[in-house]
Protein backbone atom coordinates (compact mmCIF):
# COMPACT_ATOMS: atom_id res chain seq x y z
CA UNK A 1 0.00 0.00 0.00
CA UNK A 2 3.02 2.06 -0.50
CA UNK A 3 2.59 3.17 -4.03
CA UNK A 4 1.28 5.69 -5.65
CA UNK A 5 -0.97 3.92 -7.55
CA UNK A 6 -3.10 3.77 -4.46
CA UNK A 7 -4.95 6.86 -5.17
CA UNK A 8 -5.89 5.75 -8.37
CA UNK A 9 -9.60 6.44 -8.85
CA UNK A 10 -12.16 4.11 -10.47
CA UNK A 11 -12.64 6.49 -13.72
CA UNK A 12 -9.65 6.40 -14.27
CA UNK A 13 -9.11 2.25 -13.92
CA UNK A 14 -12.29 2.45 -16.51
CA UNK A 15 -10.49 5.07 -18.35
CA UNK A 16 -7.87 2.72 -18.73
CA UNK A 17 -9.92 -0.04 -19.84
CA UNK A 18 -11.79 2.56 -22.00
CA UNK A 19 -8.63 2.83 -23.85
CA UNK A 20 -7.63 -1.11 -23.92
CA UNK A 21 -10.63 -1.38 -25.77
CA UNK A 22 -10.39 1.01 -28.44
CA UNK A 23 -7.36 -1.46 -29.25
CA UNK A 24 -4.32 0.72 -27.39
CA UNK A 25 -1.06 -1.27 -27.62
CA UNK A 26 0.63 0.71 -24.54
CA UNK A 27 -0.35 3.68 -22.89
CA UNK A 28 1.82 6.05 -20.41
CA UNK A 29 1.04 8.78 -17.81
CA UNK A 30 3.35 11.58 -17.51
CA UNK A 31 3.85 14.79 -15.97
CA UNK A 32 5.82 17.76 -16.83
CA UNK A 33 6.81 20.23 -13.69
CA UNK A 34 9.32 22.17 -15.42
CA UNK A 35 7.10 25.27 -15.15
CA UNK A 36 4.08 25.85 -13.25
CA UNK A 37 1.36 24.57 -13.13
CA UNK A 38 2.23 20.80 -13.49
CA UNK A 39 0.88 19.19 -16.65
CA UNK A 40 0.29 15.78 -17.03
CA UNK A 41 -0.07 13.55 -20.11
CA UNK A 42 -1.57 10.74 -20.96
CA UNK A 43 -0.33 8.81 -24.17
CA UNK A 44 -1.95 5.84 -25.83
CA UNK A 45 -0.10 4.09 -28.80
CA UNK A 46 -1.50 1.48 -31.20
CA UNK A 47 1.71 0.40 -32.61
CA UNK A 48 4.33 -1.52 -30.96
CA UNK A 49 6.08 0.80 -28.65
CA UNK A 50 9.31 2.05 -30.06
CA UNK A 51 7.33 1.98 -33.76
CA UNK A 52 6.57 4.66 -35.57
CA UNK A 53 2.53 4.37 -35.86
CA UNK A 54 -0.71 5.79 -34.37
CA UNK A 55 -0.73 7.65 -31.39
CA UNK A 56 -3.15 9.87 -29.39
CA UNK A 57 -2.00 12.39 -26.61
CA UNK A 58 -4.41 13.96 -23.93
CA UNK A 59 -3.57 16.68 -21.20
CA UNK A 60 -5.11 18.16 -18.18
CA UNK A 61 -3.85 19.01 -14.58
CA UNK A 62 -3.51 15.77 -12.90
CA UNK A 63 -3.77 12.29 -13.99
CA UNK A 64 -7.39 11.79 -14.54
CA UNK A 65 -7.66 14.80 -16.62
CA UNK A 66 -4.92 13.90 -18.47
CA UNK A 67 -6.61 10.30 -18.87
CA UNK A 68 -10.25 12.07 -19.59
CA UNK A 69 -8.94 14.62 -22.21
CA UNK A 70 -7.25 10.88 -24.06
CA UNK A 71 -10.45 9.42 -23.95
CA UNK A 72 -12.13 12.94 -25.32
CA UNK A 73 -9.26 12.50 -27.84
CA UNK A 74 -9.75 9.33 -29.05
CA UNK A 75 -13.63 8.85 -28.83
CA UNK A 76 -14.94 12.37 -29.90
CA UNK A 77 -16.32 11.80 -33.66
CA UNK A 78 -15.35 8.36 -34.32
CA UNK A 79 -18.01 5.78 -34.97
CA UNK A 80 -19.64 3.30 -32.63
CA UNK A 81 -19.16 -0.42 -33.75
CA UNK A 82 -22.37 -1.48 -32.37
CA UNK A 83 -24.90 1.58 -33.30
CA UNK A 84 -22.76 2.66 -36.56
CA UNK A 85 -23.47 6.30 -34.42
CA UNK A 86 -20.88 9.30 -34.46
CA UNK A 87 -19.43 8.77 -31.08
CA UNK A 88 -18.78 11.17 -28.28
CA UNK A 89 -16.96 10.93 -25.14
CA UNK A 90 -19.50 12.39 -22.15
CA UNK A 91 -17.89 12.34 -19.05
CA UNK A 92 -19.19 15.92 -18.33
CA UNK A 93 -22.41 17.93 -17.56
CA UNK A 94 -23.15 17.14 -20.72
CA UNK A 95 -23.80 13.96 -19.64
CA UNK A 96 -27.63 12.68 -20.40
CA UNK A 97 -28.16 15.35 -22.48
CA UNK A 98 -29.74 14.07 -26.20
CA UNK A 99 -27.56 14.87 -28.53
CA UNK A 100 -29.57 13.37 -31.48
CA UNK A 101 -27.69 10.07 -33.79
CA UNK A 102 -24.58 10.03 -31.55
CA UNK A 103 -23.51 7.24 -29.51
CA UNK A 104 -22.12 8.59 -25.75
CA UNK A 105 -19.52 6.71 -23.82
CA UNK A 106 -20.65 7.63 -20.41
CA UNK A 107 -19.42 6.86 -17.21
CA UNK A 108 -21.99 3.76 -15.08
CA UNK A 109 -21.34 4.83 -11.15
CA UNK A 110 -22.87 1.69 -10.51
CA UNK A 111 -20.42 -0.83 -12.86
CA UNK A 112 -17.87 1.32 -12.16
CA UNK A 113 -16.87 1.17 -16.05
CA UNK A 114 -17.24 3.70 -19.24
CA UNK A 115 -20.03 2.23 -20.99
CA UNK A 116 -21.71 2.81 -24.68
CA UNK A 117 -25.53 4.67 -24.56
CA UNK A 118 -26.66 2.23 -27.31
CA UNK A 119 -25.80 -0.61 -24.56
CA UNK A 120 -23.94 -2.07 -27.85
CA UNK A 121 -21.27 -3.35 -24.75
CA UNK A 122 -24.15 -5.16 -23.22
CA UNK A 123 -24.18 -8.18 -24.37
CA UNK A 124 -20.24 -9.10 -25.08
CA UNK A 125 -19.85 -7.70 -21.59
CA UNK A 126 -19.47 -10.99 -20.05
CA UNK A 127 -15.88 -11.88 -21.13
CA UNK A 128 -14.35 -9.11 -19.26
ZN1 LIG B 1 -23.35 2.82 -30.10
Amino acid sequence: METEEQSVSDKVMAAIDLIGRTGAKWMQIRFSEDEEPVVWIAVAGYTERGVDGPMQVGAGLDAESAYMALCGALIDGGQCKHCGHRTAFADGPERGLSLGNVCRTEWDPEKKKYTQSCGGREGKEKAG
